[in-house]
């Protein structure tokens, strides 16, 4: 019985050793494919020979991935590329026009849907704004019936993941919705789970400002890669995605970043999350808008009549409106404070800046914030501190929410393709 056992264990042991050596070997070629995708998103047409340099990999193991990568569809070969010694060599691209990505980005005053490639390219975006007597779960109705109408249109393609952009905190495992400030009711809403069970597609939530920090990540690559970066988002909300080398840093619940909630005044106005003089009580559209129209109340002189849109107040400073430029510089040293204690906790090499304020007057908001960083800050870190204004052309939320499921895609092509 003992000789049995010990043969037995031994058998089972080597096929313990077997499976180990499998797994381990899946788990290659996955990153490998995950290595080539990646290359070729940022090359956009590559040469096997080349791939092969630029990974490592040998030749044979980079054509068995291209075959399979040609076969489910997912590169094309494309053109000449002239290679080492004047080699003429094929090129070999993502196949852009067979599988798409849907973005989804949720701000507090609308949404839009954006059909995207692999490589993070939007082919078209759409805006809805929410309709205030709408509760969340009407406004979640409309979100899919836009969505499948652009599923409809796009049916040519095959789209192999949802990404999710939201204006707050998220519960990883389902993406249920934690808390928006600023917008009632969505406490609880299953997102994640709602539109996977709609569509039967794979669904992925990300908080907007992280989703920013991706977007930044995948377009500066060759700049930022092995940088440290924070992609701030100066909008309805103020937050902040923080990325170091390479990575997204997320903290305990996925809540780091939330730097809007960081205060600038402890007797200041009471916030929603409980504390009080948060930052963006002082620098989000909301707080801006709230100021002018008290100013506007008052009877101060200005062109800006009550009532007036953010989109007015945009034009307001634009045109040179006294009232609308101080409030619009005043936000902005606001926004400078909580740069500084960014900058101070995290040491990054890049802060950029984007969102709805940030857009009103990019130039005028870096000079003004990197006037007040430069004065507030140790001169040692302010040399090598680079701020910079957003310059992507579509919205980075909302491309972030793509690269979010793209990135997903890259890591295990395969598992997406529906048989
Ligand atoms: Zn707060």
């Amino acid at each position: 019985m003992k000789a049995w056992g010990v043969r037995g264990n031994r058998k089972a042991g080597l096929l313990m050793k077997e499976k180990f050596e499998s797994v381990n070997q899946e788990k290659q070629q996955q990153m490998n494919r995950t290595l080539v995708m990646n290359l070729l998103r940022k090359k956009r047409l590559c040469s096997r020979a080349e791939l092969a340099k630029l990974t490592g990999l040998k030749r044979a193991t980079i054509t068995n991935i291209i075959n399979d990568f040609i076969q489910h569809d997912y590169v094309i070969e494309d053109g000449i590329l002239e290679g080492e010694k004047g080699r003429r060599c094929i090129g070999i691209r993502i196949n852009g026009e067979k599988y798409r990505i849907l973005g989804i980005m949720i701000t507090r005053q609308y949404y839009s849907i954006g059909i995207m490639g692999l490589s993070g390219e939007v082919y078209e975006e759409r805006k809805y704004y929410l309709d205030a007597r709408q509760n969340a779960h009407e406004t979640m109705e409309d979100i899919k019936q836009k969505s499948r109408q652009m599923l409809e249109e796009y049916k040519h393609t095959d789209v192999l993941a949802i990404g999710i952009a939201v204006p707050g905190p998220y519960r990883v495992e389902d993406g249920e919705v934690l808390y928006i400030t600023n917008l009632i009711g969505w406490d609880g809403v299953m997102l994640a789970k709602d539109m996977k069970e709609e569509f039967d597609i794979p669904v992925y939530v990300e908080n907007d400002a992280n989703c920013g920090a991706y977007a930044q990540l995948w377009f500066r690559e060759e700049e930022l890669y092995k940088n440290d970066i924070i992609y701030i988002i100066a909008g309805q909300g103020v937050g902040c995605g923080i990325i170091s080398k390479g990575e997204l840093l997320k903290g305990n619940m996925g809540l780091a970043g939330e730097i809007g909630h960081t205060s600038i005044n402890f007797e200041g106005p009471k916030c929603e999350c409980g504390n009080r003089g948060c930052l963006e009580k002082y620098c989000s559209t909301i707080a801006v808008m709230e100021k002018v129209q008290k100013r506007i109340a008052n009877g101060e002189y200005t062109m800006l009549k009550s009532g007036c849109s953010f989109e007015d107040f945009k034009n307001a400073v634009r045109c040179g409106d006294k009232l609308a430029l101080e409030e619009y510089r005043m936000a902005c040293e606001f926004l400078a404070i909580g740069v500084v204690n960014i900058i101070n906790q995290l040491n990054p090499e890049y802060v950029i800046i984007g969102d709805a304020l940030a857009e009103v007057e990019s130039q005028l908001m870096r000079r003004v914030v990197n006037n007040k960083v430069k004065e507030h800050i140790r001169p040692v870190i302010w040399e090598k501190t680079q701020i910079k204004m957003n310059d992507l052309e579509y919205n980075p939320i909302l491309i972030g929410a793509g690269v979010v499921a793209a990135q997903k895609v890259f890591e295990n092509p395969f598992q997406f393709i529906k048989e």
